[in-house]
């Protein structure tokens, strides 16, 4: 059940139609087609599973309990945070097609639509930051936790969450921040971005290999003062909901407590759902519900609220549109009364945490200890 607070929480969204106009051209699957044994088709990450998220707030109404944040373009200044100049320089150079790096293409107008993603981002984080939300939903696109400082990679363009919390610190003095992955691969650039920073707690859960095909293992801890503070949780293919739900019991709530965040993000994909076809877990949208319904009240106890969640992957069309409903409900603590007509997947044998799952979250569970503290700032 979504949390009920006493007080009135408002939460906002951002979104733009320019973020459905992203074109990853003719592909079969995430392949280019070649004319030979490619039949040319839809990208797999196409604007489909977030229009429909969309249509379906609209369709049903929930999109009137949201309060609307208008996107700005990102400034190459903001982009700089992170990224370096001649990546940037050479992404808004590019007319027409390109390929920019592993497994990630633009269209004509992506960069425009890439900084609007970023920007999307930021201006979600302001509203939250100044009060004028609660927590805010960011449906942007192209995603973003795959982008690394000097290239593209896997559909994401420029590192929006990562960007959004650099800005967080320069504009704002916001102290502290944990990110939480739930997208189903490893959040590879958002760990790269703060990987010496003990002020950033970066926590990805994902399927382990699945892509980038060597990151996201349990050994990546972080570097310099920033050990302890990134925690990966790589867990087999098949988990379901019992094996993200003890993830959150046993890692992700732990080492949020033990950090104490003035702000959360969370890198929100869809991926692990059953349906999705770039992965190969079982969640539903009960596991989705369940995941934003601990970060929420986290947020309350220790961040004032203040959360933002942000669009990453999830690519089956039919069933995004009810996982993110499950997590606008968390975010409001208003239930739709709508239920998910492909829910039966959660009745699927294998739900429940297995063995060889556990042994993932027993080695992820040890290092909560190694989480920086606030080192005793009263707060
Ligand atoms: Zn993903």
């Amino acid at each position: 059940m979504p949390i009920v607070h006493d007080d009135v929480r408002t939460t906002g969204i951002v979104t733009h139609e320019r973020y459905y106009w992203h074109d990853n051209g003719s592909a079969a699957g995430t392949r280019r087609s070649d004319g030979v044994v490619l039949q040319p088709g839809e990208h797999v990450e196409s604007p489909e599973s977030k229009r429909r998220l969309h249509g379906l707030l609209a369709a049903t109404g929930y999109l009137d309990r949201l309060t609307p944040i208008a996107p700005r373009p990102a400034t190459r200044a903001e982009l700089l945070r992170f990224h370096t100049d001649p990546y940037v320089a050479s992404v808004a150079a590019v007319e027409g097609w390109a390929a920019l790096g592993t497994s990630a293409f633009v269209g004509p107008g992506s960069y425009d639509i890439a900084i609007l993603s970023a920007g999307g981002v930021l201006a979600a984080t302001d509203a939250v930051l100044t009060g004028a939300v609660t927590n805010a939903y960011a449906l942007v696109r192209p995603p973003g936790h795959h982008a690394e400082a000097d290239r593209a990679m896997g559909f994401c363009i420029f590192a929006n969450v990562a960007l959004a919390a650099m800005h967080a610190v320069a504009e704002h003095g916001v102290g502290r921040i944990a990110i939480v992955d739930w997208d189903v691969h490893h959040g590879n650039g958002t760990q790269a971005a703060f990987y010496a920073d003990p002020d950033v707690l970066t926590v990805s859960i994902h399927q382990d290999g699945r892509f980038p095909r060597w990151t996201g293992q349990l050994g990546e801890r972080g570097e310099g003062a920033g050990v302890g503070a990134n925690i990966n949780v790589p867990l087999p293919p098949g988990s379901g909901h019992g094996a993200y739900v003890e993830v959150f019991e046993r890692v992700v709530v732990p080492a949020l407590r033990r950090f104490r965040p003035d702000l959360i993000f969370v890198a929100c994909g869809y991926d692990a759902g059953a349906y999705d076809p770039m992965a190969h877990m079982m969640a539903h949208t009960g596991t989705y519900r369940a995941m934003a319904d601990a970060v929420v009240e986290v947020a309350a106890e220790f961040a004032s609220d203040r959360l933002v969640v942000v669009h990453e992957g999830g690519y089956s069309s039919f069933h995004v549109p009810f996982c993110g409903l499950a997590v606008f409900e968390s975010l409001t603590g208003e239930p739709s009364g709508i239920a998910d007509p492909f829910n039966e997947v959660a009745g699927l044998p294998y739900q429940d945490l297995q063995p060889h799952q556990a042994a993932v979250i027993d080695a992820a569970a040890a290092f909560v200890d190694d989480v920086p503290t606030s080192r005793g700032e009263s707060r």
